[in-house]
Order: C-alpha cells, then structure tokens, then sequence
C-alpha cells in the first residue's frame, strides 16, 4: 500500500519530508500489532518497544503515521476546560480528576520532549477563555469560583487587558488559567515517530 501526505495541513507542510517511511509488502507475523498511529499508537508501540527490545511490533496507519488529528490539532496542552459553575461537591470532585489528568498530560509531554530533546515550539503561555459579548461575565464568574474552590491560578480580565495580552480589542471579557500550553502538534507527534525503537515497523 502507498500512503501520501495530501499536504493540506499547514503544521505538517512545515515540517521536513519524512524519509524514514516503511512500508509492508508480505505477510508477517508479531508479537504486537497496532492499529493506527497518532498519540495513543504511537505511545503504545514506544511503551512496549521499551518494556521488551525482543517483541515485534507492527504500527500501521491508513495514512502517514502522525499525520491525522495528531498532527492537525489546535495544539492546546489544557489545564481547564470551561464550565458554567457547579452545585454540587461530587461535579466538583469530577473536575477536579478531570483536571488532574489534564496536568499529568502536560507532565508527560514534558518529560518527553526533555528525554528526546523534542523542538516543538513549547509556549507556557496559559489560556484564555475570553467572549466579546460582556453578558459572557456571568459564565466566568461562576467559572471562577469552580476553579477558586480547587485552587487554580486564575484571574478575570477586562477588554483592557485582553487587548494588551492578545492584540485585539475584539474580547471584552475573558479568563485566563496559568498552567495551559500551546505547542505545534507536527513536530510533537514528528518526534514520537522518529524515536520509536527499532523494533517497531510503520509506515
Ligand atoms: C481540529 C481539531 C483540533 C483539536 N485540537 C486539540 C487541542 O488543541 N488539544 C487537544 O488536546 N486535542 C485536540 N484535538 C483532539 C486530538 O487531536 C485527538 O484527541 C488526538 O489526536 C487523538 O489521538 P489518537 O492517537 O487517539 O487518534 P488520531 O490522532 O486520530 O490517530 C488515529 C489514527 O488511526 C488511523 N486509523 C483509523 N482507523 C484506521 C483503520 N481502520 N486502519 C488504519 N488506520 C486507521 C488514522 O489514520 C489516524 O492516523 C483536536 C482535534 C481536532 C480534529
């Protein structure tokens, strides 16, 4: 099977043609065989490339691996997702594991792109959740008293600010969390490709 970039995606036309492509023309047999080959395949076949160099593992993909939505993502690392408020401490606590699964991500990734020495464009910048309509307030409002009850960093911002942070008058209300990144999920996903060990075959 060929599989070609259909070079539409503008993270992947920024990165360098791949010229490590393998590709299987006969039967084979191994021990691990993956179906598809974005964040979550190509994590596994790493994993257990790792745990046993003797296993072989087949990765294959219906299109050049990485190159599906993990390669095409907004390229947000979230530390919090948006919600209108919680009544009860049981929504809170489902937050707040939510969240904390938010954070280990982050930590993973981190530790990854420090172990390979990954360029993927990583910017702490936090995020924004911000709205041009100020009736919007309200659903911050109660946004920040979820995240206050847990202890997140957080602040409320006016059209002032967010103009001087964003660079357009647009927003005139808006909430911002410290912990967000925003990185180019190309690369990311280009470095969990080039780094799998060798006995991983994939296209
Ligand atoms: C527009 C957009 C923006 C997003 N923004 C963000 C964001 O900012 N932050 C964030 O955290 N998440 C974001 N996401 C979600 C994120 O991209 C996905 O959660 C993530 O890519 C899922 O990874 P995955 O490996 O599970 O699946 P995928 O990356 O979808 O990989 C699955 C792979 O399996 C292959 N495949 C599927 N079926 C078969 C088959 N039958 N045979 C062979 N191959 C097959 C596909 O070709 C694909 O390459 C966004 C998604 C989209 C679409």
């Amino acid at each position: 099977m060929v599989v070609t970039n259909d070079n539409s995606c503008s993270w992947i036309n920024d990165l360098n043609p791949r010229t490590n492509i393998k590709s299987i023309s006969s039967n084979e047999e191994c021990d691990w065989l993956i179906i598809g080959a974005g964040y979550t395949g190509l994590s596994a076949a790493r994993k257990l490339a790792q745990i046993d160099s003797n296993l072989k593992i087949i990765l294959v993909d219906a299109q050049l691996a990485g190159e599906g939505a993990s390669g095409r993502n907004s390229g947000y690392l979230v530390d919090t997702t948006l919600n209108d408020g919680f009544t009860s401490n049981k929504e809170l606590q489902n937050y707040k594991k939510k969240a904390d699964i938010y954070s280990l991500g982050i930590d993973v990734v981190k530790k990854f792109i420090k172990e390979y020495q990954v360029d993927c464009d990583w910017n702490e910048s936090g995020k924004y959740f911000a709205s041009s309509k100020i009736e919007d307030k309200k659903i911050l409002d109660n946004f920040s008293n979820t995240l206050f009850k847990l202890g997140f960093e957080h602040s409320i911002l006016g059209n002032k600010e967010l103009s001087e942070r964003l660079g357009t008058y647009f927003y005139n209300i808006g909430l911002y969390t410290k912990g967000g990144i925003l990185l180019h999920p190309g690369k990311l996903v280009r470095a969990m490709v080039d780094v799998l060990p060798s006995n991983v075959f994939f296209v």
